[in-house]
């Protein structure tokens, strides 16, 4: 006989819709007794309904195997057998992952009060002193039956769903996450900036800690393109993207595609020294790409202009603040010759 295991989720009765439509919606009975007179009187008495499907296991140390393999919806078992305490078995039924919920009807040979309550305490659903009136054991194997295919389909029902809400939630996360992504570049795109932005506002303000905000623009991206194709222009914007959040070292300093051939980072905790230090560190790692363009005026290869803006906010507009700060910083750098960072006044 199989010893019941530890019960878990995995293990339940496992038995989905349609293999209980299709095979299960009868009432299907195993009777567990060692007496193969009683098999046949219950045989017997069941033999004029076509819809029961009856099984019998003469062998109760078999019990749990054959309850596993047939299925039954009701069990029969009874309570005197030779080589196993009856109470015994029912217990093992109760307790075992894949039978604990079958119904078992216990079959005894005697009204005691005392073997009744044990049974009952045991897990037993119902008691029947053999050999029982047909009608009533009918009645009460249907009974059983429906009641125990009710619950196998309410199982069932929350199983799905279960899975029906795990796989919305990981629509949703896949959905909000390519909400947020750039398709392009692959870095997180300008509405996920401006959700950003607004959070580590929020934060600074909290916290009373300086936030910076770092823009960057690609110097003479029109003559590339106008030379090299739209193409190349992709190529060398995802290579720049890559390259710049590659620069990054803290998790929480955060680079996004802000349009064009514009990016812009955000920098939580970092003041307007820390802000120059990463915008140096982010205009030379463009520089040291070596990208070639033939027709920059700058140089031989792609470089950036950089702007930079740092400030401990004070109310939620400091965040635009320091956008259109750092768009001053990035101006001044255009116009002072580009490849080159520029703090932007606040
Ligand atoms: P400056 O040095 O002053 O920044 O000049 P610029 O030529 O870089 O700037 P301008 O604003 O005149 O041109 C930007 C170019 O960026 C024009 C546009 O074709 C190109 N561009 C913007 N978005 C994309 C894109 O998604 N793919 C490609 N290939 N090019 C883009
Ligand atoms: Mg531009
Ligand atoms: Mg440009």
């Amino acid at each position: 006989m199989s010893v019941p295991s530890q019960n878990s989720e995995e293990e339940q009765e496992v038995v989905s819709l349609p293999s209980l439509r299709n095979k299960h919606s009868n009432p299907v009975v195993l009777l567990v007794d060692d007496q193969p007179i009683i098999a046949e009187g219950v045989r017997r008495l069941l033999g004029d309904h076509d819809d029961i499907e009856f099984h019998y296991c003469q062998d109760p140390k078999q019990a749990i195997d054959m309850a596993q393999r047939v299925r039954p919806t009701v069990i029969l078992q009874d309570m005197v057998m030779p080589d196993m305490d009856g109470i015994m078995l029912v217990k093992f039924f109760c307790g075992h992952p894949q039978t604990r919920n079958i119904p078992i009807i216990v079959l005894s040979s005697n009204e005691d009060s005392h073997d009744k309550s044990r049974a009952f305490s045991s897990g037993a659903i119902d008691y029947l002193v053999k050999l029982p009136d047909q009608i009533e054991l009918v009645a009460r194997i249907r009974a059983h039956s429906r009641g125990y295919l009710s619950l196998l389909e309410r199982d069932e029902a929350y199983r799905e769903l279960r899975k029906l809400k795990h796989d919305l939630e990981r629509s949703n996360a896949q959905l909000k996450h390519l909400s947020s992504i750039d398709g392009l570049t692959g870095v997180a795109n300008r509405r996920y900036f401006d959700e950003r932005l607004a959070e580590e506002t929020q934060r600074g303000l909290r916290e009373r800690t300086s936030l910076a905000v770092v823009l960057l623009d690609i110097d003479y991206f029109k003559p590339y393109n106008d030379n090299y194709g739209h193409q190349m222009g992709d190529t060398c914007l995802r290579e720049v993207a890559q390259a710049l959040s590659h620069s990054l070292r803290r998790p929480s300093d955060f680079i996004a595609r802000y349009g064009g051939e514009e990016f812009v980072a955000i920098l939580p905790a970092t003041n307007m020294e820390g802000a120059r230090i990463v915008a140096e560190t982010l205009c030379s790692a463009i520089d040291v790409l070596e990208l070639t363009h033939e027709h920059s005026k700058m140089s031989d290869h792609i470089t950036v202009s950089v702007g930079y803006a740092a400030l401990v906010p004070l109310s939620m507009e400091d965040g635009t603040l320091l956008v259109s700060a750092s768009d001053q910083g990035l101006y001044d750098a255009k116009r002072a010759g580009k490849n080159r960072v520029m703090e932007g006044k606040i």
